[in-house]
């Protein structure tokens, strides 16, 4: 069978406040107690072993070391998401960046888990100096681009809904030009450094991934599967080995994320999200070979191509 990845994003609720621009996520609010232990529960169901991409601001909390001893006692890879979760750290100076996921890397080998070889940048975007960064540091792959052209539609959500406008909200979520970026892993030229593109459907460019199958699963539960398989099919038909995100918020009611009520699918009960989440990892386990995001670098590292794709936030 065809490789293929899971990959969780273990994004706090703190993290998604100040994404949104609500000041409350200054008390660091935290569901990842709820969070891990349920998300642990559904890959171990589906005997999976995934990625778990980790804010490295958490993994120096008590209750996120927890999370990280958790995850790796559970056999999944720790990667580095961060330590600040900032959405717009493409802004960053270089040794800004460089201190920013050096402090992440600290933190997650101080919680137990082994020095990370993957990231995934907050904001789905990378610049040269990242790659650059991140090739003189070991890593050997990198996460955060996703080939879609609904980032400006996101852009346009969070612009309508945020308490307060943030500034540089309007670089959040990349442009228009990410629809010509590859939905396939590759190598980037120069760095070296393998790219694992979060999978969008393949054609449409159109995300897979948890808030968008929430969104049709509340209008209905055939609908969102039935989006979900022609995904798996165009992926098949088209030869891409998915690379498929999950957040928390797939397995969280809204009353497990005080705060989130503007996030979509929200209004879906835990339990209800899990099931759903469950049959989708089944799905993808029922056509192609599932690991972590480092495992699918592994195997697919001798067939992947150079190119030279710019992809600045
Ligand atoms: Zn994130």
């Amino acid at each position: 069978m065809r490789p293929a990845s899971v990959s969780l994003d273990l994004d706090n609720l703190w993290a998604y406040l100040k994404t949104h621009g609500n000041p409350d996520w200054e008390s660091r609010p935290s569901f990842l107690a709820t969070a891990v232990p349920r998300l642990l529960d559904v890959f171990g169901e589906h005997r999976l072993t995934t990625t778990v991409f980790v804010v490295g601001a958490d993994a120096e909390r008590d209750d996120g070391a927890q999370a990280v001893r958790d995850i790796v006692a559970a056999g999944h890879e720790v990667a580095n998401h961060s330590w600040g979760h900032e959405p717009w750290l493409h802004r960053y100076s270089r040794p800004e960046l460089e201190a920013e996921l050096v402090r992440a890397e600290d933190a997650i080998t101080a919680a137990g888990a082994p020095r990370p070889v993957g990231f995934r940048g907050p904001g789905y975007s990378v610049t040269p100096a990242l790659l650059e960064i991140l090739a003189a540091r070991g890593y050997r792959y990198d996460a955060s681009t996703l080939p879609t052209w609904i980032g400006p539609l996101a852009r346009a959500y969070h612009n309508r809904t945020a308490r307060d406008r943030a500034e540089g909200a309007s670089d959040l979520f990349g442009g228009f030009g990410k629809v010509l970026a590859p939905n396939t892993p590759f190598r980037w030229h120069g760095t070296g450094l393998v790219e694992l593109p979060v999978t969008t459907m393949p054609l449409l460019r159109v995300p897979i991934h948890g808030a968008y199958l929430l969104q049709l699963h509340q209008i209905s539960p055939r609908l969102a599967r039935g989006y979900f398989r022609a995904a798996l099919r165009l992926c098949l038909l088209t030869g891409t080995a998915p690379s498929l995100l999950l957040h928390p918020t797939d397995v969280l009611s809204g009353a497990e994320a005080p705060g989130m009520e503007f996030f979509p699918g929200m209004a879906v009960p835990g339990a209800e999200k899990a099931a759903l989440l469950g049959w989708v990892l089944s799905s993808l386990r029922e056509n192609f070979d599932v690991a972590g995001a480092g495992a699918h670098v592994d195997r697919l590292s001798e067939l992947l191509r150079e190119r030279r794709t710019e992809l600045c936030g």
